[in-house]
């Protein structure tokens, strides 16, 4: 019975992926899924990888429908990047919560406090927040961005205030944090690691910036995802902990097969990534849904911080 039950599950994917990769061709569509959507979703994708690298890649496309499997601001980023294309996210419902806990009206409150200051957002942000930051960065390349401002000027970074530390740290610069975090990368606690760590005494620990400040401090290497897939690909080790939203671990066995990739814990899961599934693809190639536009206003300033990044260093 189990065997069959498996059977038959293996042929409803088959199904639906045919059906997916029939309606992709049809509408000229290319689909990108972040490193923390489920595996089957990971496997379907033209491309998967963090978000901004996606948004690119998409951009760079001849397609003129992108399905982003990923959280809304990820859509609206890959909007904004892509201007004539139609951007689709198949779960209207899956947000950010860190990406909400900043409005824009709290961001120019908080600027008008600080009149002097540049505003550097983190990618994870809306729309309407980056529209009011000078400049944009990603968790491999914030350290970069705000090295690169002058030194007299004060910094706002918003919103995530682990990442911010981190910035701070490597950069020995004083910012101003707003208070955001992520949900899901709270949860990896010290303890975690120290069990992880007793499990497996020669993994490597790899962390996120967004983890909390105790957490990295027990880390070998804080790494954004993209950085940890290259990390994990040319470094001697045979065993790391990956402190990060679990998703990722089954882009890292694809990759590299004859290592050992261990959750720091099972509970870095995030639930607004884990939305999607091959069912809500379909029906979003189907029924072209849902669409994620920006209001032009705002497109247009939110593009000049992304693009003020992009000219300070290339994206990794
Ligand atoms: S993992 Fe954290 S930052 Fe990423 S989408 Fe989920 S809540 Fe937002």
């Amino acid at each position: 019975m189990f065997r069959l039950g498996r059977v038959r599950v293996f042929v409803l994917d088959d199904r639906l992926i045919a059906k997916i990769e029939k309606l992709k061709r049809e509408r000229n569509a290319v689909i990108l899924a972040h490193n923390y959507q489920i595996d089957d979703v990971q496997d379907i994708a033209d491309f998967y990888g963090d978000s901004l690298g996606l948004s690119i890649q998409a951009s760079q496309t001849k397609a003129d429908v992108i399905v982003f499997c990923g959280v809304h601001f990820m859509a609206e980023t890959a909007a904004i990047l892509s201007p004539g294309k139609t951007v689709l996210l198949p779960e209207k419902t899956a947000g950010c919560p860190m990406a909400d806990m900043i409005t824009g009206e709290q961001l120019r409150e908080l600027k008008a406090e600080h009149p002097d200051a540049l505003v550097v957002c983190y990618v994870n942000s809306t729309a309407e927040v980056k529209a009011e930051s000078d400049y944009c960065c990603t968790s491999s390349n914030a350290v970069a961005v705000v090295n690169s401002l002058p030194m007299e000027r004060e910094v706002i970074f918003a919103p995530d205030q682990h990442l911010g530390q981190f910035v701070a740290e490597r950069t020995g610069r004083e910012l101003i944090l707003w208070p955001g975090y992520c949900v899901t990368h709270v949860l990896i606690r010290e303890e975690d690691i120290e069990k992880a760590k007793t499990k497996h005494p020669d993994a490597i620990v790899m962390a996120h910036p967004e983890c909390s400040e105790p957490v990295k401090e027990m880390a070998d290497e804080l790494l954004s995802t993209g950085q940890m897939l290259g990390y994990a690909k040319t470094s001697n080790a045979k065993q790391f902990i990956i402190a990060t939203e679990i998703g990722i671990i089954h882009t890292l066995k694809k990759e590299n097969p004859d290592k050992e990739f261990i959750a720091a814990t099972e509970r870095a899961i995030c639930p607004n990534m884990k939305k999607i599934t091959l069912d809500k693809v379909l029906y979003s190639l189907e029924e072209m849904q849902y669409k994620i536009t920006v209001p032009e206003e705002i497109s247009v300033k939110a593009k000049i911080s992304l693009e003020r990044m992009m000219e300070i260093l290339p994206v990794k």
